[in-house]
Protein backbone atom coordinates (compact mmCIF):
# COMPACT_ATOMS: atom_id res chain seq x y z
CA UNK A 1 0.00 0.00 0.00
CA UNK A 2 1.21 3.25 -1.23
CA UNK A 3 2.21 5.04 2.20
CA UNK A 4 1.09 9.30 1.33
CA UNK A 5 -1.47 8.29 -1.15
CA UNK A 6 -3.98 10.18 1.21
CA UNK A 7 -1.70 12.93 2.89
CA UNK A 8 -4.04 14.98 1.30
CA UNK A 9 -7.24 13.95 2.60
CA UNK A 10 -6.02 13.14 6.19
CA UNK A 11 -7.22 16.07 7.54
CA UNK A 12 -10.38 16.34 6.28
CA UNK A 13 -12.10 12.80 7.74
CA UNK A 14 -10.94 10.33 9.96
CA UNK A 15 -9.09 8.06 7.84
CA UNK A 16 -9.61 4.67 10.42
CA UNK A 17 -13.15 5.10 10.91
CA UNK A 18 -13.35 5.09 6.18
CA UNK A 19 -10.83 1.58 6.39
CA UNK A 20 -13.59 0.13 8.73
CA UNK A 21 -16.67 1.07 6.61
CA UNK A 22 -18.83 -1.70 5.90
CA UNK A 23 -20.67 -1.20 2.67
CA UNK A 24 -23.58 -3.39 1.10
CA UNK A 25 -23.93 -1.85 -2.69
CA UNK A 26 -26.93 -3.38 -4.90
CA UNK A 27 -28.31 -2.27 -8.36
CA UNK A 28 -26.83 -1.26 -11.33
CA UNK A 29 -23.43 -2.60 -12.08
CA UNK A 30 -21.91 0.76 -13.92
CA UNK A 31 -22.45 2.43 -10.70
CA UNK A 32 -21.59 0.12 -8.40
CA UNK A 33 -18.30 0.10 -9.63
CA UNK A 34 -18.10 3.76 -9.91
CA UNK A 35 -18.72 3.83 -6.10
CA UNK A 36 -15.78 1.39 -5.56
CA UNK A 37 -13.54 3.17 -7.61
CA UNK A 38 -14.06 6.26 -5.12
CA UNK A 39 -14.08 3.55 -2.25
CA UNK A 40 -10.54 2.82 -3.36
CA UNK A 41 -9.27 6.31 -4.13
CA UNK A 42 -10.51 6.95 -0.34
CA UNK A 43 -8.59 4.05 0.60
CA UNK A 44 -12.02 2.92 2.49
CA UNK A 45 -13.34 -0.27 3.52
CA UNK A 46 -9.94 -2.04 4.29
CA UNK A 47 -10.85 -5.67 5.67
CA UNK A 48 -7.33 -5.31 7.52
CA UNK A 49 -8.83 -2.68 9.83
CA UNK A 50 -12.69 -4.37 9.91
CA UNK A 51 -14.17 -3.00 6.93
CA UNK A 52 -16.03 -4.61 4.00
CA UNK A 53 -17.86 -4.41 0.80
CA UNK A 54 -20.51 -6.57 -0.22
CA UNK A 55 -21.84 -6.63 -3.98
CA UNK A 56 -25.20 -7.74 -4.93
CA UNK A 57 -24.12 -8.62 -8.63
CA UNK A 58 -23.96 -11.31 -10.87
CA UNK A 59 -20.26 -12.24 -11.71
CA UNK A 60 -21.48 -12.18 -15.48
CA UNK A 61 -22.62 -8.16 -15.18
CA UNK A 62 -20.81 -6.25 -17.65
CA UNK A 63 -19.38 -3.09 -16.26
CA UNK A 64 -17.12 -1.94 -19.62
CA UNK A 65 -18.86 0.96 -19.56
CA UNK A 66 -17.13 2.86 -16.25
CA UNK A 67 -14.32 0.38 -15.94
CA UNK A 68 -12.01 2.94 -16.36
CA UNK A 69 -12.24 4.57 -13.34
CA UNK A 70 -10.23 1.62 -11.64
CA UNK A 71 -6.62 1.15 -11.49
CA UNK A 72 -6.45 -1.42 -13.54
CA UNK A 73 -7.12 -1.48 -17.52
CA UNK A 74 -9.26 -3.55 -20.09
CA UNK A 75 -11.88 -5.18 -17.26
CA UNK A 76 -15.41 -5.48 -19.19
CA UNK A 77 -17.44 -8.53 -16.37
CA UNK A 78 -17.40 -8.06 -12.51
CA UNK A 79 -16.09 -11.62 -11.95
CA UNK A 80 -12.57 -9.57 -12.93
CA UNK A 81 -13.14 -6.78 -10.79
CA UNK A 82 -13.72 -9.01 -8.39
CA UNK A 83 -10.21 -11.31 -8.80
CA UNK A 84 -8.32 -8.22 -8.74
CA UNK A 85 -10.18 -6.41 -5.40
CA UNK A 86 -10.88 -8.90 -3.12
CA UNK A 87 -8.04 -9.02 -1.78
CA UNK A 88 -8.65 -5.56 -0.42
CA UNK A 89 -12.02 -5.18 0.28
CA UNK A 90 -13.09 -8.86 1.16
CA UNK A 91 -15.51 -8.86 -1.35
CA UNK A 92 -18.69 -11.09 -0.98
CA UNK A 93 -22.58 -11.24 -2.06
CA UNK A 94 -23.66 -11.27 1.97
CA UNK A 95 -23.76 -7.84 3.76
CA UNK A 96 -22.64 -7.94 7.44
CA UNK A 97 -25.02 -7.18 10.01
CA UNK A 98 -23.77 -3.43 10.02
CA UNK A 99 -23.85 -2.47 6.45
CA UNK A 100 -24.86 0.48 4.97
CA UNK A 101 -26.53 -0.20 2.22
CA UNK A 102 -26.46 1.36 -1.15
CA UNK A 103 -28.80 0.53 -4.24
CA UNK A 104 -28.25 2.14 -7.01
CA UNK A 105 -31.32 2.53 -10.29
CA UNK A 106 -30.95 3.54 -13.86
CA UNK A 107 -31.20 3.11 -17.18
CA UNK A 108 -29.84 -0.14 -16.69
CA UNK A 109 -31.47 -1.90 -13.58
CA UNK A 110 -34.78 0.04 -12.49
CA UNK A 111 -35.76 -2.29 -9.88
CA UNK A 112 -36.57 -0.78 -6.37
CA UNK A 113 -35.10 -2.40 -3.59
CA UNK A 114 -35.51 -0.64 0.02
CA UNK A 115 -32.46 0.42 1.18
CA UNK A 116 -30.61 2.89 3.83
CA UNK A 117 -29.88 5.40 0.61
CA UNK A 118 -31.36 5.39 -2.84
CA UNK A 119 -29.47 6.70 -5.93
CA UNK A 120 -31.58 6.87 -8.99
CA UNK A 121 -30.56 8.57 -12.21
CA UNK A 122 -32.67 8.73 -15.31
CA UNK A 123 -32.42 10.39 -18.71
CA UNK A 124 -30.06 12.87 -17.32
CA UNK A 125 -31.57 13.19 -13.68
CA UNK A 126 -30.45 12.17 -10.85
CA UNK A 127 -31.73 12.22 -7.24
CA UNK A 128 -30.60 10.80 -3.83
CA UNK A 129 -33.02 9.34 -1.42
CA UNK A 130 -33.81 7.82 1.50
CA UNK A 131 -36.94 5.94 -0.13
CA UNK A 132 -37.33 4.18 -3.44
CA UNK A 133 -38.37 7.26 -5.51
CA UNK A 134 -42.02 6.57 -7.10
CA UNK A 135 -43.14 8.14 -10.40
CA UNK A 136 -46.45 9.59 -11.25
CA UNK A 137 -45.86 7.99 -14.73
CA UNK A 138 -42.94 5.28 -15.18
CA UNK A 139 -40.31 7.12 -17.55
CA UNK A 140 -39.34 6.30 -20.75
CA UNK A 141 -35.59 5.94 -20.06
CA UNK A 142 -33.78 6.88 -22.87
CA UNK A 143 -29.74 6.97 -23.08
CA UNK A 144 -28.52 10.85 -23.08
CA UNK A 145 -24.86 12.93 -23.34
CA UNK A 146 -24.95 13.18 -19.65
CA UNK A 147 -25.39 9.80 -18.38
CA UNK A 148 -21.92 8.78 -17.24
CA UNK A 149 -20.96 12.17 -16.19
CA UNK A 150 -24.23 12.04 -13.47
CA UNK A 151 -23.61 8.47 -12.14
CA UNK A 152 -20.13 9.33 -11.38
CA UNK A 153 -21.67 13.07 -9.54
CA UNK A 154 -24.21 10.90 -8.05
CA UNK A 155 -22.21 8.54 -6.92
CA UNK A 156 -19.91 10.86 -5.36
CA UNK A 157 -22.38 12.25 -3.47
CA UNK A 158 -23.80 9.10 -2.06
CA UNK A 159 -20.20 8.34 -0.83
CA UNK A 160 -20.24 12.09 0.94
CA UNK A 161 -23.27 11.28 2.68
CA UNK A 162 -21.92 7.93 3.38
CA UNK A 163 -19.12 10.07 5.32
CA UNK A 164 -21.78 12.71 7.38
CA UNK A 165 -23.91 10.36 8.00
CA UNK A 166 -20.81 7.83 9.68
CA UNK A 167 -19.61 10.93 11.83
CA UNK A 168 -16.50 10.50 10.28
CA UNK A 169 -15.51 13.95 8.55
CA UNK A 170 -13.65 16.04 10.62
CA UNK A 171 -15.11 19.28 12.31
CA UNK A 172 -12.29 21.90 11.28
CA UNK A 173 -10.18 20.37 8.76
CA UNK A 174 -6.41 20.37 8.85
CA UNK A 175 -5.15 21.29 5.20
CA UNK A 176 -1.90 20.43 5.78
CA UNK A 177 0.19 18.41 8.03
CA UNK A 178 4.58 18.06 7.84
CA UNK A 179 6.92 16.89 10.46
CA UNK A 180 9.53 18.98 12.10
CA UNK A 181 13.15 18.52 13.17
CA UNK A 182 13.11 20.59 16.63
CA UNK A 183 16.40 21.46 18.26
CA UNK A 184 17.26 23.34 21.25
CA UNK A 185 20.47 25.44 20.33
CA UNK A 186 22.11 26.30 24.34
CA UNK A 187 23.31 30.07 24.44
CA UNK A 188 22.94 30.79 20.91
CA UNK A 189 20.55 33.65 19.52
CA UNK A 190 18.42 32.59 16.61
CA UNK A 191 19.87 34.52 14.09
CA UNK A 192 23.43 33.13 14.42
CA UNK A 193 21.87 29.25 14.76
CA UNK A 194 19.96 29.35 11.17
CA UNK A 195 23.54 30.26 10.28
CA UNK A 196 25.47 28.02 12.39
CA UNK A 197 23.43 24.92 11.62
CA UNK A 198 21.91 23.43 8.15
CA UNK A 199 20.64 20.30 6.88
CA UNK A 200 20.45 18.51 3.51
CA UNK A 201 16.69 19.99 2.93
CA UNK A 202 18.36 23.51 3.90
CA UNK A 203 18.10 26.00 6.18
CA UNK A 204 16.45 26.14 9.34
CA UNK A 205 14.21 28.38 11.31
CA UNK A 206 14.90 29.27 14.93
CA UNK A 207 12.94 31.36 17.24
CA UNK A 208 14.47 32.68 21.13
CA UNK A 209 13.73 30.30 23.83
CA UNK A 210 11.32 31.71 26.41
CA UNK A 211 13.37 32.14 29.08
CA UNK A 212 16.40 33.42 26.93
CA UNK A 213 19.00 30.64 27.21
CA UNK A 214 19.29 30.18 23.73
CA UNK A 215 17.29 29.01 20.36
CA UNK A 216 14.79 26.62 19.20
CA UNK A 217 16.18 25.33 15.61
CA UNK A 218 13.45 23.77 13.58
CA UNK A 219 13.53 21.72 9.81
CA UNK A 220 10.56 20.42 8.00
CA UNK A 221 11.01 16.95 6.78
CA UNK A 222 9.96 16.54 3.62
CA UNK A 223 6.87 14.35 3.05
CA UNK A 224 8.37 11.84 1.22
CA UNK A 225 10.91 11.24 3.57
CA UNK A 226 7.90 11.04 6.74
CA UNK A 227 7.09 7.92 7.96
CA UNK A 228 3.17 7.89 6.79
CA UNK A 229 1.87 6.47 9.84
CA UNK A 230 3.67 9.75 12.13
CA UNK A 231 1.34 11.74 10.03
CA UNK A 232 -2.17 9.41 11.13
CA UNK A 233 -1.07 10.44 15.11
CA UNK A 234 -2.81 14.09 15.24
CA UNK A 235 -6.49 13.88 16.71
CA UNK A 236 -9.19 16.29 16.01
CA UNK A 237 -12.80 15.97 16.27
CA UNK A 238 -15.41 14.47 14.01
CA UNK A 239 -18.57 16.05 13.68
CA UNK A 240 -21.78 14.65 14.84
CA UNK A 241 -23.20 11.88 12.71
CA UNK A 242 -25.61 14.09 9.38
CA UNK A 243 -27.46 14.40 6.88
CA UNK A 244 -27.79 15.46 3.13
CA UNK A 245 -31.17 14.77 2.62
CA UNK A 246 -33.24 16.30 5.73
CA UNK A 247 -36.26 16.36 3.28
CA UNK A 248 -35.71 12.89 1.66
CA UNK A 249 -34.50 13.40 -1.12
CA UNK A 250 -31.62 15.95 -3.55
CA UNK A 251 -31.29 16.88 -6.89
CA UNK A 252 -27.82 16.40 -7.90
CA UNK A 253 -28.21 16.92 -11.69
CA UNK A 254 -27.89 20.00 -13.69
CA UNK A 255 -31.41 18.83 -14.78
CA UNK A 256 -33.99 19.66 -12.35
CA UNK A 257 -36.50 17.58 -11.05
CA UNK A 258 -39.89 18.79 -9.45
CA UNK A 259 -40.63 15.50 -6.23
CA UNK A 260 -43.91 16.11 -4.40
CA UNK A 261 -44.48 14.11 -1.35
CA UNK A 262 -42.45 11.15 -2.28
CA UNK A 263 -43.78 11.28 -6.22
CA UNK A 264 -41.47 12.64 -9.30
CA UNK A 265 -43.77 14.52 -11.26
CA UNK A 266 -41.36 14.11 -14.46
CA UNK A 267 -41.35 15.89 -17.92
CA UNK A 268 -40.29 14.00 -20.97
CA UNK A 269 -36.60 13.56 -22.07
CA UNK A 270 -35.31 16.19 -24.29
CA UNK A 271 -31.60 15.57 -23.97
CA UNK A 272 -29.73 13.97 -26.79
CA UNK A 273 -28.37 10.60 -26.58
CA UNK A 274 -24.73 11.85 -27.72
CA UNK A 275 -23.16 14.94 -29.57
CA UNK A 276 -21.90 13.71 -33.53
CA UNK A 277 -18.89 15.83 -32.69
CA UNK A 278 -16.93 18.20 -30.24
CA UNK A 279 -13.43 20.09 -30.00
CA UNK A 280 -12.57 20.49 -26.39
CA UNK A 281 -9.78 21.37 -24.36
CA UNK A 282 -9.17 20.63 -20.91
CA UNK A 283 -6.58 22.71 -18.90
CA UNK A 284 -5.45 21.14 -16.12
CA UNK A 285 -5.20 17.42 -16.35
CA UNK A 286 -5.28 16.99 -12.03
CA UNK A 287 -8.08 16.09 -10.46
CA UNK A 288 -11.06 17.88 -12.01
CA UNK A 289 -9.59 16.95 -15.47
CA UNK A 290 -8.83 13.57 -15.29
CA UNK A 291 -12.29 13.01 -14.34
CA UNK A 292 -14.08 15.57 -16.86
CA UNK A 293 -11.92 14.28 -19.66
CA UNK A 294 -13.09 10.72 -20.31
CA UNK A 295 -17.05 11.73 -19.03
CA UNK A 296 -16.83 14.33 -22.18
CA UNK A 297 -15.25 11.43 -24.33
CA UNK A 298 -18.75 9.47 -23.00
CA UNK A 299 -20.68 12.06 -24.59
CA UNK A 300 -19.75 12.36 -28.03
CA UNK A 301 -19.31 10.00 -30.88
CA UNK A 302 -15.81 9.21 -30.38
CA UNK A 303 -14.79 8.96 -34.00
CA UNK A 304 -15.73 12.87 -34.19
CA UNK A 305 -14.29 14.24 -30.94
CA UNK A 306 -10.84 16.23 -30.47
CA UNK A 307 -9.38 16.57 -26.98
CA UNK A 308 -6.20 18.57 -25.92
CA UNK A 309 -5.25 18.02 -22.54
CA UNK A 310 -2.85 21.04 -21.67
CA UNK A 311 -0.91 20.42 -18.08
CA UNK A 312 2.44 22.43 -16.71
CA UNK A 313 2.95 19.93 -13.91
CA UNK A 314 5.99 17.82 -14.34
CA UNK A 315 5.16 14.86 -12.62
CA UNK A 316 1.84 12.82 -10.60
CA UNK A 317 2.89 12.63 -7.03
CA UNK A 318 1.71 10.01 -4.76
CA UNK A 319 -0.34 12.12 -2.92
CA UNK A 320 -2.29 12.63 -6.09
CA UNK A 321 -3.57 9.28 -6.21
CA UNK A 322 -6.26 9.50 -3.42
CA UNK A 323 -8.40 11.44 -6.47
CA UNK A 324 -6.68 12.00 -9.75
CA UNK A 325 -8.70 9.51 -11.58
CA UNK A 326 -6.48 8.74 -14.72
CA UNK A 327 -3.14 7.88 -12.91
CA UNK A 328 -1.75 4.72 -11.41
CA UNK A 329 1.25 4.15 -9.43
CA UNK A 330 3.15 3.67 -12.34
CA UNK A 331 2.41 7.01 -13.51
CA UNK A 332 4.48 8.73 -10.43
CA UNK A 333 7.20 10.65 -11.74
CA UNK A 334 5.74 11.61 -14.80
CA UNK A 335 3.94 14.24 -16.70
CA UNK A 336 -0.19 14.78 -16.56
CA UNK A 337 -0.22 15.76 -19.81
CA UNK A 338 1.24 13.18 -21.23
CA UNK A 339 0.27 10.28 -18.79
CA UNK A 340 -3.66 11.48 -18.76
CA UNK A 341 -3.61 11.33 -23.14
CA UNK A 342 -1.94 7.93 -23.00
CA UNK A 343 -4.27 7.01 -20.34
CA UNK A 344 -7.26 7.86 -22.59
CA UNK A 345 -6.34 7.01 -25.94
CA UNK A 346 -5.72 3.74 -24.78
CA UNK A 347 -9.29 3.67 -22.93
CA UNK A 348 -11.19 5.18 -26.04
CA UNK A 349 -9.40 3.58 -28.49
CA UNK A 350 -11.48 4.29 -31.80
CA UNK A 351 -10.49 8.07 -31.33
CA UNK A 352 -7.02 9.02 -32.53
CA UNK A 353 -7.67 12.78 -31.85
CA UNK A 354 -6.34 13.21 -27.90
CA UNK A 355 -3.40 14.92 -27.46
CA UNK A 356 -1.31 15.80 -24.05
CA UNK A 357 0.77 19.05 -24.35
CA UNK A 358 2.60 19.72 -21.28
CA UNK A 359 3.06 23.10 -20.87
CA UNK A 360 1.43 25.96 -18.78
CA UNK A 361 -1.19 28.30 -20.33
CA UNK A 362 0.57 31.62 -21.22
CA UNK A 363 -0.56 35.09 -22.68
CA UNK A 364 1.12 34.59 -26.08
CA UNK A 365 -0.86 31.71 -26.58
CA UNK A 366 -3.40 33.88 -25.92
CA UNK A 367 -3.48 36.73 -28.00
CA UNK A 368 -1.72 38.08 -31.39
CA UNK A 369 1.68 40.26 -31.12
CA UNK A 370 0.31 42.93 -32.61
CA UNK A 371 -2.80 43.06 -30.48
CA UNK A 372 -0.66 42.84 -26.54
CA UNK A 373 0.51 46.69 -26.92
CA UNK A 374 -3.57 47.66 -26.66
CA UNK A 375 -4.55 45.10 -23.60
CA UNK A 376 -2.57 46.78 -20.89
CA UNK A 377 -3.99 45.17 -18.30
CA UNK A 378 -2.86 41.86 -19.25
CA UNK A 379 0.00 40.03 -17.59
CA UNK A 380 3.35 40.53 -20.44
CA UNK A 381 6.33 38.56 -18.09
CA UNK A 382 6.28 35.76 -20.08
CA UNK A 383 4.95 37.08 -23.43
CA UNK A 384 7.38 35.79 -26.21
CA UNK A 385 9.40 33.52 -24.12
CA UNK A 386 8.90 30.41 -26.43
CA UNK A 387 7.32 32.12 -29.41
CA UNK A 388 8.10 30.38 -32.25
CA UNK A 389 8.33 26.40 -30.29
CA UNK A 390 5.84 23.89 -31.29
CA UNK A 391 4.16 23.61 -28.08
CA UNK A 392 2.96 26.88 -28.34
CA UNK A 393 1.95 26.06 -32.12
CA UNK A 394 0.04 23.08 -31.02
CA UNK A 395 -1.63 25.11 -27.94
CA UNK A 396 -2.51 28.05 -30.35
CA UNK A 397 -4.15 25.50 -33.38
CA UNK A 398 -6.19 23.63 -30.59
CA UNK A 399 -7.44 26.85 -28.54
CA UNK A 400 -8.25 28.25 -32.26
CA UNK A 401 -10.42 24.70 -33.24
CA UNK A 402 -11.89 24.75 -29.73
CA UNK A 403 -15.80 24.52 -29.59
CA UNK A 404 -15.86 24.38 -25.62
CA UNK A 405 -12.44 25.07 -22.95
CA UNK A 406 -12.70 23.57 -19.47
CA UNK A 407 -10.91 24.97 -17.16
CA UNK A 408 -9.78 22.19 -14.04
CA UNK A 409 -6.80 23.86 -12.68
CA UNK A 410 -5.25 25.56 -9.56
CA UNK A 411 -5.03 29.33 -10.09
CA UNK A 412 -6.93 32.25 -10.93
CA UNK A 413 -4.83 33.86 -13.74
CA UNK A 414 -4.86 30.89 -15.58
CA UNK A 415 -7.96 30.31 -15.94
CA UNK A 416 -8.53 34.25 -16.51
CA UNK A 417 -6.54 33.73 -19.53
CA UNK A 418 -8.41 30.78 -20.36
CA UNK A 419 -11.96 32.62 -20.35
CA UNK A 420 -10.28 35.11 -22.25
CA UNK A 421 -9.06 32.49 -24.88
CA UNK A 422 -12.61 31.60 -25.06
CA UNK A 423 -14.56 34.95 -25.54
CA UNK A 424 -12.60 35.57 -28.23
CA UNK A 425 -13.00 32.71 -30.03
CA UNK A 426 -16.79 32.29 -29.30
CA UNK A 427 -16.03 28.64 -27.38
CA UNK A 428 -18.17 27.96 -24.47
CA UNK A 429 -15.90 28.19 -21.21
CA UNK A 430 -16.73 26.03 -18.40
CA UNK A 431 -15.24 27.34 -14.83
CA UNK A 432 -14.65 24.62 -11.94
CA UNK A 433 -12.74 24.47 -8.62
CA UNK A 434 -12.96 22.12 -5.68
CA UNK A 435 -11.24 21.90 -2.09
CA UNK A 436 -11.69 20.14 0.59
CA UNK A 437 -15.23 19.58 1.04
CA UNK A 438 -16.67 22.78 -1.22
CA UNK A 439 -16.78 22.73 -5.14
CA UNK A 440 -18.52 24.41 -8.10
CA UNK A 441 -19.11 24.91 -11.60
CA UNK A 442 -20.12 27.44 -13.87
CA UNK A 443 -20.65 28.55 -17.29
CA UNK A 444 -19.16 32.20 -17.87
CA UNK A 445 -19.81 33.79 -21.48
CA UNK A 446 -19.37 37.18 -23.25
CA UNK A 447 -21.92 38.06 -20.46
CA UNK A 448 -19.90 37.42 -17.67
CA UNK A 449 -16.34 36.74 -17.72
CA UNK A 450 -13.77 36.03 -14.63
CA UNK A 451 -13.24 39.66 -13.95
CA UNK A 452 -16.90 40.67 -13.98
CA UNK A 453 -17.34 37.76 -11.47
CA UNK A 454 -14.49 37.20 -9.30
CA UNK A 455 -13.21 41.37 -9.66
CA UNK A 456 -10.25 41.75 -11.49
CA UNK A 457 -7.58 41.46 -8.37
CA UNK A 458 -8.82 37.98 -7.77
CA UNK A 459 -8.94 37.21 -11.14
CA UNK A 460 -5.35 37.80 -11.68
CA UNK A 461 -4.33 36.31 -8.85
CA UNK A 462 -1.21 34.10 -9.59
CA UNK A 463 -1.51 32.20 -6.13
CA UNK A 464 -0.93 28.61 -7.13
CA UNK A 465 -3.78 26.86 -4.54
CA UNK A 466 -2.57 23.35 -5.40
CA UNK A 467 -2.41 20.16 -3.95
CA UNK A 468 1.13 20.35 -5.07
CA UNK A 469 4.17 20.66 -2.45
CA UNK A 470 5.01 23.71 -4.62
CA UNK A 471 1.74 25.28 -4.39
CA UNK A 472 2.32 28.33 -2.14
CA UNK A 473 -0.68 26.54 -0.50
CA UNK A 474 -1.51 23.05 -0.46
CA UNK A 475 -5.44 22.07 0.00
CA UNK A 476 -7.01 19.04 1.33
CA UNK A 477 -8.55 17.16 -1.00
CA UNK A 478 -10.47 14.00 -1.53
CA UNK A 479 -12.50 12.19 -4.29
CA UNK A 480 -16.02 12.63 -3.35
CA UNK A 481 -15.37 16.78 -3.89
CA UNK A 482 -13.45 16.52 -7.38
CA UNK A 483 -15.34 13.82 -8.62
CA UNK A 484 -18.56 15.34 -7.91
CA UNK A 485 -16.53 18.89 -9.43
CA UNK A 486 -15.10 17.29 -12.57
CA UNK A 487 -18.18 15.10 -13.67
CA UNK A 488 -20.56 18.35 -13.84
CA UNK A 489 -17.77 20.03 -15.94
CA UNK A 490 -17.89 17.50 -18.32
CA UNK A 491 -22.05 17.82 -18.21
CA UNK A 492 -22.10 21.39 -18.56
CA UNK A 493 -19.72 21.54 -21.30
CA UNK A 494 -22.37 18.55 -22.64
CA UNK A 495 -25.23 20.51 -22.52
CA UNK A 496 -24.36 23.97 -23.41
CA UNK A 497 -22.92 21.85 -26.54
CA UNK A 498 -25.91 20.79 -27.63
CA UNK A 499 -27.96 23.57 -26.71
CA UNK A 500 -25.88 25.88 -28.82
CA UNK A 501 -26.84 23.26 -31.76
CA UNK A 502 -29.86 23.29 -30.88
CA UNK A 503 -30.31 19.79 -29.77
CA UNK A 504 -31.55 20.40 -26.36
CA UNK A 505 -34.97 21.98 -25.06
CA UNK A 506 -34.97 21.20 -21.06
CA UNK A 507 -34.36 23.38 -18.29
CA UNK A 508 -31.03 23.55 -16.61
CA UNK A 509 -29.00 25.72 -14.42
CA UNK A 510 -25.58 27.22 -15.98
CA UNK A 511 -24.01 26.73 -12.53
CA UNK A 512 -24.27 24.46 -9.34
CA UNK A 513 -22.56 23.89 -5.72
CA UNK A 514 -21.10 21.34 -3.98
CA UNK A 515 -21.01 22.34 0.06
CA UNK A 516 -20.36 19.32 2.16
CA UNK A 517 -22.04 17.01 -0.37
CA UNK A 518 -24.96 19.53 -0.50
CA UNK A 519 -26.25 20.58 -4.32
CA UNK A 520 -27.53 23.65 -5.23
CA UNK A 521 -27.83 25.85 -7.99
CA UNK A 522 -25.23 28.88 -8.08
CA UNK A 523 -26.36 32.33 -9.19
CA UNK A 524 -23.97 33.96 -12.08
CA UNK A 525 -23.72 37.21 -12.15
CA UNK A 526 -21.58 40.12 -12.44
CA UNK A 527 -19.74 42.23 -9.63
CA UNK A 528 -21.72 45.82 -9.34
CA UNK A 529 -18.95 47.66 -9.84
CA UNK A 530 -17.88 46.25 -13.10
CA UNK A 531 -18.86 48.21 -15.89
CA UNK A 532 -18.33 47.59 -19.77
CA UNK A 533 -18.42 45.07 -22.05
CA UNK A 534 -16.32 41.71 -21.19
CA UNK A 535 -13.48 42.01 -24.00
CA UNK A 536 -12.17 45.23 -22.60
CA UNK A 537 -11.50 44.29 -19.22
CA UNK A 538 -11.35 40.51 -19.31
ZN1 LIG B 1 -16.46 40.67 -18.07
Amino acid sequence: MLGHRHHRQLGLVDQSGLESLNLHLSGDAGMIVTTLAQIEQMGACQVSAGGHVSVDLEPSSDIALHSWQLPVEGLSKWYEVVDILNVQHGLTRTATPNSMHLHFRSRKVWNETSSDLQVTVWNGRGVLSDFPLLFEEDPEINNTLIDASIEIAACAVALQQVLLQQGIIRSISATDRWLTLSVRIDDVPPEAAVDMFSSEYGPGTATALPDGSGSLLRFRVPLEHTPPEMLRILEHPCTESGTLIPNGWMSISPIPVEIYDGIVYDQPAKLPAQLESLNAVVLGAGGLGSWAAPLLAQGVELANFDLTLIDGDDAVDEHNLNRQVLYKESDIGFPKATQSAERLASLFGECSSIRGIHSRLESNHIFEPEDIHELDTISLDCLFDDYSDTTSEQIKIALKEMDVGLACLDNMNSRTLFNRACIDRDAIFINGGGEAFEGLVEILDSNVCMTCRYGEESARSREVISCQEVGTRPVASIVTTTAWTGAMQAALALLASAERRELLSADWFKGLDFNMGRIQPRVIGRLPWIQGNCNSHA
